[in-house]
């Protein structure tokens, strides 16, 4: 079961598009299976000159036929953009699953899928874009104001490995639906899906200068020559807060504008009155989805007291049911960890969870398998109980397949621990009281709380978190309104 593990054909290398051509530095670094720790590709690595090559591309295309573009014309291109990944919907799966060494059937019906929904929903929404108008009478009689949109021109995107696809185009399509031109860096961890769709854009006929991508790292590689590029606009990032906070000092040269989508220590709230079965598996799949490698996932679970025993044996159960191995093998429910090195942070807070005082309900340690997955980036899925609020592992994100649960008492407390967190991304609330679930909700300081599910996303809705979790919210109009640069015209009539 490893057919899987290989990239298509036209990536190995894989090279950075500038200007509508492939091209390499002589620089190169490796792109590493996490489920066999072999190579599967060489990687071409942007240096300054060709991240400027890029910058002054896509600033020139700006002029180019792109300019003209209409709104219409643009979705259309956007459609194309779609139809060309659903057309290598296999090569894309491939990409994606070579890279993270995540379950196909997560990267068929969640990575891809959403890759294509991104153009198509962004397509659509710009086609039915409108503006304000306001009249007003004044001295001099009738004045009629209205609202114009027009592209910011070069944005930067930078993205993270964790659904790269996903978190990409979820950039890319709104800003090109704007008119803007884009540079994007996607991580240095999964720099194949974001080629394929390079190839894509070619493709579809975009523009050369429309979208150009750069390989490579964060400080002192492509991702830090690309934020300091003075010819860069606008500034989009998802990724780790401290990455954020180091970007926005490099966006305050030129205020230029920023849309973070940052890091999150999510919780789950599961109330006695909650349906018991949908509660435990919720929690099973938002705490463990890709190996808890999603923004969203909740690491701090509260369980109130009456059911608590009952849940954490419920939970246990089924974490230990889950299924270890190959991305393509049947039966299989979690891959591995990104990488090694982000397998050494994981264990590294499976180690302190135990210093600081843990009771280890599950997981804890690594799989063994007897083959080339013992030199992968695997490690168990784990359930601590016993820690106190404060405690670093109940504090900082892991980022790994991995949640403490605790009991709570009443509506009030949960709501107090809940918010006493620097991160503000999500949460999600089990409850069958019509009553809490609204009271509870809005009472969270998160960008987004969901209500007897989990993840589910309408895409026109806003994304994004308080605190240290985000600045901005994408999504819908959102999107539309920070990819574009909107001006107020005002008519003396
Ligand atoms: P990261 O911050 O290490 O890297 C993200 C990207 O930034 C990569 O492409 C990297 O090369 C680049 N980068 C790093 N330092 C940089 C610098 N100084 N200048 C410019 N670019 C730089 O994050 P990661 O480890 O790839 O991703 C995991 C993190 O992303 C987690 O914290 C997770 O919560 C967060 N995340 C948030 C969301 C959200 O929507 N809020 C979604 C997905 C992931």
């Amino acid at each position: 079961m490893q057919q899987t593990l290989t990239l298509p054909a036209s990536l190995s290398p894989t090279l950075n598009y500038v200007n509508g051509e492939f091209v390499a530095t002589d620089k190169w670094f490796s792109n590493r299976s996490p489920v066999n720790g072999e190579v599967i590709a060489d990687v071409s690595e942007a240096d300054s000159a060709l991240v400027d090559q890029a910058v002054r591309a896509a600033r020139a295309a700006l002029d180019g036929p792109w300019g003209a573009f209409s709104p219409a014309e643009r979705a259309a291109i956007l459609q194309r953009v779609a139809d060309g990944i659903e057309r290598r919907f296999d090569d894309f799966i491939a990409a994606e699953v070579a890279d993270t060494g995540r379950l196909v059937e997560q990267a068929r019906s969640l990575d891809v899928y959403r890759g294509v929904a991104n153009f198509r929903t962004f397509a659509d929404l710009m086609k039915v874009a409108g503006g304000e108008t306001f009249e007003m009478r004044t001295q001099e009689g009738e004045l009629l104001n209205y609202t114009v949109r027009k592209p910011h021109g070069v944005i930067g995107i930078i993205s993270p490995w964790n659904l790269p696809l996903l978190l990409l185009t979820w950039k890319v399509a709104p800003a090109l639906a704007c008119g803007n031109c884009v540079v994007v860096k996607p991580s240095e961890e999964t720099p194949s899906s974001a080629t394929l769709l390079a190839e894509v854009m070619h493709e579809a006929g975009v523009p050369k200068g429309v979208f150009n991508l750069l390989h490579g790292f964060g400080p002192d590689s492509a991702g830090e020559f690309l934020t300091r590029h003075p010819l860069v606009d606008a500034i989009t990032f998802t990724g780790e807060s401290r990455t954020g906070e180091a970007i926005m000092k490099v966006a305050a040269e030129g205020v230029r504008e920023v849309s973070f989508e940052l890091g999150g220590k999510n919780a789950a709230v599961v109330f006695a009155d909650a349906d018991f079965e949908a509660a435990v598996n919720g929690v099973l799949k938002s705490s463990f989805t890709n190996s808890g490698q999603v923004c969203l996932c909740s690491e701090r679970v509260f369980v109130e007291r009456p059911i608590f025993g009952r849940f954490v044996a419920a939970l246990k159960q089924k974490v230990e049911s889950l299924v270890i191995g190959y991305p393509d093998e049947p039966g299989v429910g979690m891959g591995s960890l990104i990488s090694h090195g982000h397998r050494q942070k994981v264990l590294s807070y499976f180690e302190l969870a135990v210093q600081e005082g843990a009771t280890v309900v599950t997981g804890g340690g690594v799989p063994s398998f007897g083959d080339a997955r013992d030199n992968g980036a695997y490690v168990l899925p784990t359930i601590w109980t016993g820690l106190p609020d404060s405690a670093r592992c109940n504090v900082e994100e892991v980022f790994g397949p991995v949640c403490h649960i605790s009991p709570f008492d009443t509506e009030e407390e949960v709501v107090r621990r809940v918010n006493d967190s620097k991160y503000g991304l999500a949460a999600s609330v089990w409850t069958t009281s019509l009553k809490r679930a609204h009271n509870v909700s809005r009472r969270l300081h998160v960008g987004i709380a969901w209500v007897n599910t989990w993840f589910t996303r309408d895409l026109r809705t806003p994304f994004g978190g308080a605190k240290l979790s985000g600045l901005g919210r994408e999504g819908g109009r959102h999107s539309l309104d920070f990819y574009s640069e909107i001006s107020n015209i005002s008519i003396q009539l």
